[in-house]
């Protein structure tokens, strides 16, 4: 399970940073997600709450905030056009129909945000 996995890495960072910030507890982790990131939320949801279990992370908030998909018509005879790419995703510019170039958001799997409560 693909979720399993990321809640696991999400859990290790967050230890890492409440070690460093020398918390003992982590209320709450924020975690950005890029709409073709492929995550499915309440699956992550789930998973986290497992993996947190017996961690400082235990019975912490996860908050997911979803990153729209967006791309670039660029390139030679591109015309510049920056457009959601939608669900599901259409990589074709809306304006001149040509191919997008480039992917300039969606695939974020990032922790922005851990909250500590407490300090050694
Ligand atoms: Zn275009």
């Amino acid at each position: 399970m693909h979720e399993l996995s990321i809640a696991a890495a999400v859990v290790e960072s967050a230890e890492a940073v409440a070690r460093e910030l020398g918390a003992d507890c982590v209320e709450g982790v924020t975690l950005r997600i890029g709409e073709l990131a492929g995550v499915v939320a309440d699956a992550l949801r789930f998973s986290f709450g497992l993996v947190a279990e017996g961690t400082p992370l235990h019975g912490a908030e996860l908050v997911i905030e979803e990153v729209p998909a967006r791309a670039l018509c660029g390139g030679t005879g591109g015309c510049g056009t920056e457009f959601a790419v939608g669900s599901p995703p259409g990589l074709w510019c809306p304006r001149c129909a040509r191919p997008a170039v480039e992917l300039l958001a969606g695939r974020e799997l990032e922790l922005a945000e851990v909250r500590v409560a407490g300090s050694a």
